[in-house]
């Protein structure tokens, strides 16, 4: 009887998973120049570096069809899209 209970068990979390989109993870759709897929990724799947300049601000990640290390200018508003989003923000130079 305990078995059958742990089934349902099971079952619920995932109706409740299903019910609930405020809670879905935020993701952001990339490109990779080498192998030409398109993918979405978490904010956990990629770094985001902010330098001095919008030259040297950049986001990074690697790509889950070939494995390849892709970066990508990034304009201020996808910093404002990456931070707010959660991902792990890497600052290259002092803010004073
Ligand atoms: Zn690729």
């Amino acid at each position: 009887m305990s078995e059958s209970a742990s089934g349902v068990q099971g079952m619920s979390v995932a109706s409740a998973f299903a019910g609930m989109r405020s809670v879905t993870p935020v993701v952001f759709k990339a490109g990779c120049p080498d192998c030409r897929g398109s993918f979405e990724l978490t904010a956990s799947a990629l770094r985001l570096a902010i330098g001095a300049t919008s030259r040297t601000t950049f986001y990074s990640f690697t790509c889950p069809d070939c494995g390849a290390s892709v970066r990508k200018p990034a304009g201020e508003r996808i910093v404002e899209l990456l931070t707010g989003g959660g991902v792990s923000t890497l600052r290259l130079h002092p803010t004073l």
